[in-house]
């Protein structure tokens, strides 16, 4: 008996060890470094190198944008396939084709079609958002993703029909669409999985109704997308409300749900956090999961980083002040070591929470402190990101625009990051913050909650481990409170300020550990039947 049981011992410790790989397909709008607008773009230019790196073969698609500018360099190193696929969609046929970049152990793919090649970001240009984004543009990026890993012979073989589509947010949305209603019915993808991965469900690819036929999905399958609004969001007594939105069909035909962190995997299914879809998600709530997004610690990394003149790590952070003093000059600050700098880098909008910073910011610049802003979005806060900076010439800056060296030179040369975030599905901004000492003050929310464990100088236990402040609820008094908190501690309490510091640049943050939760997820969306 006891042979026996060494021996299914033994063969339990080869199963284990027996590793399981996938062929694994991201369908997303953005990867970095070819293009980004946000943590998106992050994601989906680092998990697929660290799931490569774990063994699995990996294929990021996404479109091919030229923008007309030196930004275009960034397609530089990628080859043309010479590979077109037909796409039957918007009332014709479409022809695309596609470009290819193996880096980092992953085939880049990106579809290439007129509609990708213009001026502006992924989105939109300075007139806003581009009209054709669902009914054609990511429409396109979908069908294309689906036909890539059964045309492009990458390496010399195909991905083939046995992979696993990681649909990104609602512009890959109709991928788990079109393998349910297009593909699997011709016995096509039978083996396929999809899991549909939510980064923001603010946005959902909503259309009018009559845009369905363009879709290029069968008749039948309208349900799946069919949305109505409620009676207050209708915008005449004739309007029925009827629309189609991508991402419910992407919820409903998924055969797992991911979302950027627990809390927001959460905060989705109730009626203030779902946005018309928390009915529909909870019902979903047995194959959805929320796994905390890791960062590229090799790009983000404060001993090495290309866009800081000087480096430092835990041990020495005298790399740290001299960040601070460059940008404090590159800024026109004043350059003090004495005054606590606060920045803030994101999009200028309501779920940034940048209306109560307006509220807080003539309270807050009345105290000895300097406060930077880098960011682009709604005009309204550009102008007064401007006015402020006029008015208080040695306290204030704001940048406007969207500058990925800078951004890494306020996360190192800032003291403290502030992010009061109305929502946050996961944040990176705080993530990045941590690893480079600079100490987060977030609205607990979603991944900010998760994330930032706030310092609590008056109980033993929360003295030795808190890395920032997550202040709550939202109010301009709140975050003031917060804030002032961390600028004392900054000023009176240095060890306990290098204890904050220190203790977020340990922190793991890494993808690898991350990446394992990815693939438990796998496993299970293998293991049900599509
Ligand atoms: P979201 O995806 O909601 O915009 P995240 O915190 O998840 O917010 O990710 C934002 C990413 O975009 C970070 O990498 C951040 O540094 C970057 N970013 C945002 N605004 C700017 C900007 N104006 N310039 C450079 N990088 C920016």
């Amino acid at each position: 008996a006891d042979k026996l049981e060494e021996k299914v011992d033994d063969e339990i410790t080869q199963v284990n060890l027996k590793e399981v790989t996938y062929n694994i397909v991201f369908v997303t709008s953005e990867a970095s470094p070819y293009s980004k607008t946000g943590g998106l773009g992050d994601v989906c230019g680092s998990l697929p190198i660290v799931l490569a790196a774990r063994g699995h073969r990996v294929m990021v698609v996404s479109p091919r944008y030229l923008y007309g500018g030196p930004c275009d360099e960034k397609f530089a190193g990628t080859t043309n396939l010479d590979c077109t696929t037909k796409v039957k969609c918007f009332g014709g046929v479409q022809e695309v084709g596609f470009f290819h970049e193996y880096r980092k152990g992953v085939d880049w793919v990106f579809v290439d079609h007129p509609s990708y090649h213009r001026p502006g970001n992924p989105y939109g240009d300075i007139y806003g958002a581009f009209g054709d984004n669902q009914q054609f543009r990511f429409t396109l990026l979908c069908h294309a993703a689906c036909e890539a890993p059964l045309v492009l012979p990458l390496g010399g073989f195909t991905y083939g029909q046995k992979c696993l589509f990681l649909a990104n947010d609602w512009h890959g949305g109709l991928v788990p669409v079109l393998l349910t209603a297009k593909y699997r019915p011709n016995g096509i993808y039978k083996d396929a999985r999809s899991i549909i991965v939510i980064h923001n469900l603010a946005h959902q690819g909503v259309e009018p109704a009559s845009t369905y036929s363009n879709l290029g999905l069968p008749w039948e399958w309208y349900g799946t997308l069919e949305w109505i609004f409620p009676t207050w969001a209708r915008t005449h007594p004739l309007d029925t409300g009827e629309a189609v939105n991508i991402l419910k069909g992407a919820i409903v035909t998924a055969d797992r749900i991911l979302t950027v962190s627990q809390g927001y995997s959460w905060e989705i299914t109730t009626p203030e956090g779902g946005y018309g879809l928390n009915e529909l998600l909870s019902s979903r709530k047995f194959v959805m999961n929320g796994i905390t997004n890791g960062i590229d610690v090799t790009e983000w990394d404060p001993s090495s980083d290309e866009h800081l003149s000087s480096h430092y790590t835990a041990d020495d952070l005298s790399g740290k002040i001299e960040c601070k003093i460059a940008l404090q000059k590159e800024l026109g600050l004043p350059p003090r070591l004495d005054c606590p700098l606060i920045g803030f880098i994101g999009r200028l909008d309501y779920q940034k929470g940048i209306d109560i910073i307006l509220s807080a910011a003539p309270a807050l610049l009345q105290d000895d402190v300097q406060f930077v802003m880098l960011g682009t979005g709604e005009k309204q806060y550009e102008e007064w990101m401007r006015a402020t900076e006029a008015a208080f010439q040695n306290k204030f800056r704001g940048w406007v625009g969207f500058n990925v060296p800078i951004s890494h030179q306020i996360t190192a040369g800032c003291d403290i990051l502030l992010m009061p975030s109305r929502y946050e599905p996961c944040g990176l901004n705080q993530l990045y913050a941590m690893r480079y000492g600079t100490v987060p003050v977030v609205h607990g929310t979603g991944g900010l909650r998760e994330t930032v464990k706030t310092f609590n100088p008056y109980s033993e236990e929360g003295k030795s481990e808190g890395t920032g402040w997550a202040f709550s609820p939202l109010t301009r008094e709140c975050m003031l409170d917060a804030l002032r908190m961390a600028i004392k501690t900054y000023r009176e309490h240095k060890t306990s300020w290098e204890g904050l510091m220190k203790r977020g640049m340990e922190r793991d943050c890494s993808w690898d550990n991350v990446a394992a939760q990815y693939e438990q997820v796998f496993k299970w969306v293998f293991m049900d039947p599509p």
